[in-house]
This record gives C-alpha cells, structure tokens and sequence, in this order.
C-alpha cells in the first residue's frame, strides 16, 4: 500500500498536469468578465459556475485527490476480507467470498474529465444530445479526473481487478477504450462495459454489475451517480430520491465512493421547478409568493 507523499510536491505535479489537461482540452471556460469569443455571454448560463469549479479551482482537485486517497486505504482493508463486498445483489445471493475482487469504476467525471466538451456546450449555448455527446466521445480528448490514476495504479498493485461501467454507448465503445489507454489505463472490451440494452447491458447499470459478479467479489464501487453505487435512484420525486440515498448509506465511504460533479447528472431530473430549486422552504413559508415566481 503506498501513502500519499507530502501534498506540496504532489499538489503542484497535479497543478502541472491539470494546466498540461486544460492545453489539449479543446475548450476551456472563459474567465470570469471575459465573454466567449464569437458567442453569448458563457456567464449567464445557469452551468457556468459549476464547471468553472470542476475546470478551475484548487477545492475541485483537492476534493477529488482526497476522495481516491481515501478509497485506496479502503481498498486494503477490503482485498483481505473475504466478506467485504460492495455489490447490494450479491451481498443478497452469497456465494462471493472464494471469487476474486474486483472493482467497478464509473468512466465519465468518475475517472474521465469531460469538461472541455461540458465548456463547448455553455459557450455553443447548446444542450446535451446523444449526437454531440458521441461526437466528443470519438475525439478521444477526455482527461483524467485527479486522483484517479493513482488510485487504479493502487488497485493493480494489490491484485485487483478494474471494470468500468459506463453508459457511454457500444458505437463508442472503441473510442473510448483508446481514449482510456492514451492515459495509461488498461482497458479492453473485456473489462469496459458500455450501455447496450438490447445485449442486456441496461441504463441502470445493474445487469452490468451482475455481468463482474458472476466471475469477481465486488469490493468497491465508485462514481458521480448514485446509480453507479445501487439501484432505486431513477426516483424524480427529490424528497423521496434523497430519503433512499439516506436509506442507502450504510456502505458510503468504505465500499461505496462517490465523486463529487455539480454540472450535470440524474439529480437534475429531481429538482423542483423554478426558484423552489434553490429555497425549498419558501413555498412552505410563502406558498403563494413562491407559486408567482415560477
Ligand atoms: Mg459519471
């Protein structure tokens, strides 16, 4: 098991890597006051300041560097327990201790930084399509998220087997396996599992997630969505989507680790109309004023 090394030295290598990162990323947010060139002001769509922190500031990095570090020491723990599992289904069925361990890692703001194509979309003005998503996929211009490669550098070392679950599509499959090995991961059809409904590897990551169980003892899932850790969280309703992640937090922080992303992500679908989004006490405290504003 190796420990992190003083922060100073690592913090600035990982500065250094993160401004090389920003250099090929093919775009980078403007700066605050700046206006993006040829397009509208990026500052006034509501993802500015999210991506901005995830793109810019020291906290994102630090936070994310922080989370690995703290999943590696759980990783050792986890490799020599036998009854260490991390997967809801299996713990239910049994029958995981003889099999080797494995981990499964979410691609996308989990161990890829997509936040050049996330910045081409604020100042294109543009939402999210399949067909602009795929197209940066096929770039091959994702990043690592911090933290991230140490991380499965420390898995490989203690024998663990890496599976990445993404929801990327099959027609990507291809791009985003060399994608992956460009930074040094180890990657193949074998252990990147991309969406294929049709071949029964369904949104919700669940079918996939049984797809490693039949062969590995799960010990550890990581992601940016609490539907890389279990099932349930489809759930549009906000009160009841956040009183099951409360429900569920038993393993979070030791077999479940979660990456923070504030720009996008299934929680979006759960929140509330309008201002209610922000100050959900206001339509309690102030129902009709609250009722106006939407
Ligand atoms: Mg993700």
């Amino acid at each position: 098991m190796r420990f992190p090394l003083a922060i100073s030295s690592r913090f600035c290598r990982l500065l250094l890597c993160c401004t090389l990162a920003a250099c090929v990323s093919s775009v980078a947010l403007p700066l605050r006051g700046q206006e993006a060139p040829d397009g509208p002001n990026a500052r006034n769509d509501a993802r500015f300041n999210a991506l901005a922190w995830m793109q810019s500031s020291a906290e994102y990095r630090l936070m994310a560097e922080q989370t690995y570090r703290l999943a590696m020491v759980q990783l050792s723990v986890a490799v020599k327990d036998p009854a260490w599992c991390a997967d809801e289904v299996q713990i239910r069925e049994g029958g995981f201790e003889k099999k080797p361990p494995a981990v499964i890692l979410d691609l996308d703001e989990t161990v890829l930084d997509n936040s050049g194509f996330n910045a081409r979309m604020i100042i294109d003005d543009a939402l999210f399509t399949s067909e602009s998503w795929n197209a940066w996929c096929n770039e091959e211009k994702a990043t690592l998220i911090p933290g991230a490669m140490d991380f499965i550098r420390s898995a490989d070392g203690l024998g663990v087997s890496l599976f990445f679950i993404t929801n990327r599509e099959d027609p990507v499959r291809k791009a985003t396996i060399a994608n992956l090995k460009a930074l040094g991961i180890e990657a193949s059809e074998k252990n990147v599992l991309t969406k294929n409904p049709d071949d029964g590897r369904g949104d919700d990551k669940v079918s996939r997630r049984a797809m490693v169980a039949s062969s590995h003892r799960i010990v550890m899932l990581v992601g940016d969505s609490m539907s890389d850790l279990c099932s349930g969280m489809d759930e549009k309703d906000q009160a009841r989507r956040n009183q099951t992640a409360r429900d569920k937090t038993a393993m979070l922080g030791s077999r479940w680790i979660m990456m923070p992303n504030p720009v996008y992500g299934s929680w979006e679908r759960a929140l509330p109309a309008g201002n209610q989004a922000i100050d959900p006490r206001r339509e309690a405290a102030t129902g009709k004023q609250a009722a106006k504003s939407r």
